[in-house]
């Protein structure tokens, strides 16, 4: 998988950290098919304000994409590299600076199967050993079956999102149970995460005490 270009430095590790995972295509910007350049890629309308709530919140946004068309031959590295950068800026302009993005280059009809390519849950591993995440307070949004089967995996709560293909996806989602929650897009499922860790913050105040021995 191909690395992230530049992380935002760190606060510190904590065992405490919490990240959204957050799919790209068809969650964060509109889903165009294939081969697309830079400039094209514009996030939703709606992106900027849920990014900047979970950040003001604390979590760490990480983005996890399969981006098939470089094995596909559609699309070279220095072109996802370049999509890479302006999907940060977009983010940073935001006001929500991505702390981390992760792309799977790769497909098994053209090479051999890899570790990274969602749903298998590498990139989503590499993000929580980069950033000391806990996966049980951790979140992934997407819109495929194959996002939320990686989260599972990687023992994250999962939303599905009904832009991009979630609509598609969704029978499929609710039959495999691979989402604990369906929203209508990235901005609802912000306001449910944000909720969701407001819940468990209630129930768990406080940093956890020493054990008496
Ligand atoms: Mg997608
Ligand atoms: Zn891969």
């Amino acid at each position: 998988m191909i690395p992230p270009v530049r992380p935002v430095p760190s606060r510190g590790r904590s065992t405490r950290a919490w990240a959204v995972f957050l799919d790209r295509d068809g969650t964060l910007v509109p889903d165009a098919g294939y081969v697309r350049r830079a400039r094209e890629l514009k996030l939703y309308p709606f992106v900027g304000e849920a990014l900047r709530s979970l950040r003001r919140a604390g979590a760490r946004l990480v983005v996890v994409s399969n981006q098939a068309a470089v094995a596909r031959g559609l699309l070279d590295l220095d072109g996802l590299a370049r999509m890479d950068r302006r999907l940060r800026a977009l983010a940073r302009s935001a006001g929500a600076p991505l702390d981390a993005a992760y792309y799977c280059p790769h497909h098994p009809d053209f090479g051999r199967p890899c570790r990274c390519r969602k749903p298998a849950p590498g990139m989503l591993r590499r993000g929580i050993r980069a950033f000391g995440i806990d996966p049980s307070r951790s979140f992934l949004i997407g819109d495929h079956a194959t996002d939320l089967e990686a989260g599972k995996r990687a023992g994250l709560t999962t939303v599905l999102v009904l832009t991009g293909h979630g609509r598609r996806h969704r029978r499929e989602v609710v039959e495999r149970k691979l989402a604990d929650k369906i929203c209508r897009d990235a901005a609802s499922a912000a306001r449910w995460i944000l909720e969701a860790r407001a819940r468990e913050e209630a129930k768990a105040p406080g940093p956890p005490r020493p054990r008496a021995r």
